[in-house]
């Protein structure tokens, strides 16, 4: 058997949607050349590519851009720099020693990369991942499928159609959907509030009439060949389906869009510490994870809400990682930052205290007129009042170096 040359590379960055691509942008600007990234899919832009509404790059080029617009700025950006882009190349080995194993159409290949860039995007839950009962007919789709079948593919997924979950794709295809000449019969929440943007309710659901069901769940899907019926419940406050309130639908198309899970195999095949709250890694203020020399961005760390917020991580990323390629030592993490059981989750989990810091964090449940407090010990290090926090929205928060206290760890909760 041939034994497969190594190639040394400063940077390897896995996935080429607007993480992988704003950090590789960054790194060539601070002077790193020797950069490849690695985009399994023939094509780069990530998950944009398929999002053909408007919205995109509002907080960043202060224009409405549609996904695919927003992405082609940085594909553009990469193509004058020079930037190797290696598509239709998937990732599938990484070690904790930075070497990188890829399945390229032209074999294998193989990579020792001074630092490696987890920029791998996240993926949808099925309907495996919550045991519907039912049949297994056709015609059940995630909602990121059925977004790639209609703006990708030109390929429409059916005509009566009911949504499972709130979120923010789910949203967009019931009115993508109905643009479309197919009839959204419902949107069916288990929670009982939307788990999408409130702009989304408006300009997605109640534009165009489509009804919205809080604290129901879809607990029978019948169909033989295809999708013919779907059963509705309501759910009791602990989330079981209350006997004797069930509804029918007739229908041909069941759409999931029930969450996302942050794409971490490699993370965990390099023995990355995972934190159970983002499903993403831990990382401090550099995007640095547990393991030396891997850095993180975008939705592989936590599902982000704007792609904006995205490219900016992947910028913040790519500075850190160039300072460490050159030799320079990143600052050690000192100081945990731990939320209560009030917030959902939070980015950086852990800080060194040596310089100020951006936390994005999600709340994680609806609040009005309340406070996003950061603690050390009994000190109030800050104290963010909000009028209306969603778990949907990040909240971003600037912490100064000086207002910490070095070593200690920081409580953040709502009060
Ligand atoms: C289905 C879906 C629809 C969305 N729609 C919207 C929307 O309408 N509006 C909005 O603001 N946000 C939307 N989002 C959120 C959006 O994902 C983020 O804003 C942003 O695109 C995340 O960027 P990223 O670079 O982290 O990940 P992605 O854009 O997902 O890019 C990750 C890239 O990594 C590649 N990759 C993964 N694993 C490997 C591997 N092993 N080897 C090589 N390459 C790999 C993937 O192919 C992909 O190209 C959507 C997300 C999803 C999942």
């Amino acid at each position: 058997m041939n034994e497969i040359n190594i190639e040394e590379k400063d940077a390897v960055i896995i996935g080429a949607g607007p993480a992988g691509l704003a950090a590789a942008l960054m790194l060539k600007k601070k002077g790193i050349k020797n950069i490849v990234i690695l985009e399994r899919e023939k094509n780069p832009g990530g998950i944009l590519r398929q999002c053909i509404h408007d919205g995109f790059g509002l907080v960043r080029f202060k224009e409405q851009l549609s996904g695919p617009e927003y992405a082609q700025k940085f594909i553009d950006e990469i193509l004058a720099q020079n930037i190797s882009l290696y598509t239709g190349a998937a990732v599938t080995g990484l070690t904790k020693d930075r070497l990188v194993t890829v399945v390229t159409k032209d074999g294998l290949r193989k990579y020792q990369a001074k630092a490696v860039i987890l920029a791998m995007g996240c993926r949808e839950r099925t309907r495996g991942a919550l045991g519907i009962p039912g049949t297994r007919p056709a015609g059940i789709y995630t909602a990121g499928v059925a977004q790639s079948f209609i703006n990708l593919k030109n390929l429409m997924v059916g005509h009566k159609i009911v949504i499972l979950g709130s979120g923010d794709i789910g949203l967009i295809m019931a009115r993508r959907l109905t643009l479309e000449g197919a009839e959204v019969l419902a949107v069916i929440e288990k929670l009982p509030y939307p788990s999408g943007l409130p702009r989304n309710i408006q300009q997605c659901l109640n534009d165009y009439g489509i009804p919205l069901y809080l604290r129901h769940t879809v607990t029978d899907i019948k169909g033989r060949g295809r999708v013919e019926n779907v059963t509705v419940s309501q759910v009791d406050d602990a989330g079981l389906p209350v006997p004797g309130t069930e509804k029918e639908y007739a229908c041909d198309t069941v759409v999931l869009s029930v969450g996302l899970i942050p794409e971490n195999e490699l993370t965990k095949q390099a023995g990355i510490a995972i934190d159970p709250r983002t499903n993403g890694p831990i990382v401090d203020e550099n995007m640095h994870t547990s393991v030396d020399g891997i850095f993180a961005a975008g939705n592989v760390l936590h599902v982000h809400d704007l792609v904006d917020y995205v490219s900016w991580e992947g910028e913040k990323l790519g500075q850190a990682a160039a300072r460490y390629i050159t030799g320079q030592t990143l600052p050690a993490p000192l100081i945990k930052i731990l939320p209560d059981s009030s917030i959902g989750n939070i980015v950086p989990q852990v800080i060194s205290g040596g310089q100020d810091v951006e936390i994005s964090l999600r709340v994680g449940r609806p609040w009005r007129d309340r406070a996003i407090v950061f603690k050390q010990g009994d000190a109030v290090i800050k104290k963010v009042k909000q009028k209306r926090l969603n778990p949907p929205e990040m909240v971003h928060v600037k912490l100064k170096k000086d207002s910490l206290k070095s070593g200690k760890n920081i409580m953040v909760g709502v009060e």
